[in-house]
């Protein structure tokens, strides 16, 4: 490689770079422009900047960097898959760490219908509920708090959840409804509903699960929390953060490979938070 081959080679690498600084400030703006605050301005201002965005990467310079990258890659498929923020987790099978793609799961374990982790340990029971929230709400950002037969799980700045519960034989508790709201809403309750789609949507999501299976306490309450990242995490089958159809979020869950994997409820075929 000459030296002009070099830097040709670096400039491209820096246009990636700054590519995906773009791409996370684009995962950023739905939730911006959600807010019921937003001027028409500022989303006047946002759709500006992913035009720019748009054209940006549609241009010779970024269009050069990525087929270059897209030829490496086919070039040299080699352990892709451990070298990214993967290798925190356990060691994927052999055959998939060999592709860098996106997979789509289509052979989900037959049989297995629950969308959760196993969890080893019991579900919680009334008489250990409140030590249990005093413990939550100490080491998480999420706040539990209870009155009566109802818990509210705010996720900050993101969402407000309302379950009521019920206790069964061996005093675990159950919820049996989930309601979700935006943080700024004024009121709330576990009856009542959104007036945004998005968590209208959310809210029917949980609804279904809790239907389809008898979940622990504190299985649910890691579901709920992990839709702090519900404005900014993109579809594992279409990639886009809001669904090209009614603008939703990917709301439906599912944990594989030890962790969550986000989906829209049009992009979701098998059994699921859908
Ligand atoms: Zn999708």
């Amino acid at each position: 490689m000459t030296s002009s081959d070099l830097q040709i080679l670096k400039e491209q690498i820096d246009s990636l770079q700054e590519l995906k600084k773009n791409i996370q400030t684009l995962r950023a703006l739905p939730v911006g422009l959600l807010q019921p605050t937003t001027s028409t301005g500022s989303v006047t201002e946002g759709l500006k900047s992913v035009r720019g965005i748009a054209e940006e990467v549609l241009g010779e310079k970024l269009q050069g960097a990525l087929s270059r990258a897209k030829g490496s890659l086919e070039a040299d498929r080699t352990d892709l898959a451990l070298a990214g923020r993967r290798d925190k987790r356990k060691p994927r099978p052999q055959t998939s760490a060999a592709s860098p793609e996106i997979y789509v799961g289509k052979d989900r374990a037959v049989g297995h219908t629950s969308i959760f982790p196993l969890l080893a340990e019991e579900g919680v029971k009334m008489e250990g509920l409140v030590d249990w929230a005093r413990a939550f709400n100490r080491t998480q950002d999420c706040k539990l708090r209870i009155q009566d037969k109802v818990l509210r799980l705010s996720v900050p700045e993101i969402m407000t959840t309302y379950m009521s519960f019920g206790v069964v034989e061996d005093r675990q508790i159950v919820v049996e409804t989930i309601r979700v709201f935006g943080s700024r809403e004024a009121k709330g309750g576990p009856h009542g509903q959104s007036g945004y789609t998005a968590f209208q949507q959310l809210s029917q999501e949980l609804g279904k699960v809790l239907e389809q299976e008898r979940v622990k306490l504190q299985s649910l309450v890691d579901l709920v929390i992990s839709y702090s990242s519900l404005f900014i995490t993109g579809c594992r089958v279409c990639g886009r953060v809001v669904s090209s159809e009614r603008h939703v979020p990917a709301v439906v869950r599912r944990w594989e490979n030890d962790g969550w994997v986000s989906e829209h409820v049009s992009c979701s075929d098998g059994p699921g938070v859908g």
